[in-house]
């Protein structure tokens, strides 16, 4: 019995050429959410246990003005920066990329890789927690969109052909970061 279901499961997962589903391990995106649960950093170069806070909401102009027009368009636009442009591309020190919208922790230098795409690349976040998945069909493409899971922050995509452990790449733009250097 259990071979058959598994047969019929995927012949109708097969049915659906433009299904993406999204990641098992990362929150799913919430517009209406206006608390979310994430980890902080402790003051200590760690992170706390996760805790439920607001979501930082702001309009777009004091978005606008807190960030710049370049970083506007990527993080609060959906915006992409050009490969092999990004000022963080190619930082190999030791630290954690916040949030450049809201400071969020969400990737460390230790799961940093040279995907050779032109973009920073992470086989996973700093803490599942901070990282959202959002399913976009923008541009005749079916992709998983990755927000700042406390400011809903444009971060960049997650795909399937990363490195062990996991198996992802976070393909980030480096306008949607904040690098602290770990001293
Ligand atoms: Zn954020």
């Amino acid at each position: 019995m259990r071979p058959l279901l598994l047969a019929a499961s995927l012949l109708l997962a097969g049915c659906d050429p433009g299904a993406s589903p999204l990641p098992t391990d990362m929150p799913a995106h919430d517009p209406a959410a206006t608390e979310v649960t994430v980890r902080l950093s402790d003051g200590k170069g760690g992170l706390t246990e996760p805790r439920r806070v607001p979501k930082v909401v702001r309009t777009d102009e004091q978005w606008r003005a807190q960030l710049g027009e370049e970083r506007f368009r990527i993080l609060r636009a959906k915006g992409t920066e050009r490969p092999f442009c990004g000022t963080l591309l190619d930082n190999k020190k030791s630290g954690t990329y916040h949030c450049a919208g809201c400071d969020l922790p969400l990737f460390s230098s230790d799961a940093k890789f040279d995907s050779g795409t032109g973009w920073p690349s992470f086989f996973q976040p700093v803490a599942k927690e901070n990282v959202a998945a959002l399913l976009d069909r923008s541009h005749g493409m079916v992709r998983i969109e990755i927000l700042c899971a406390r400011c809903d922050g444009h971060l960049g995509h997650v795909f399937e052909d990363g490195p062990p452990p996991t198996g992802q790449r976070h393909c980030l733009n480096s306008e949607s970061l904040e690098f602290r250097e770990r001293k």
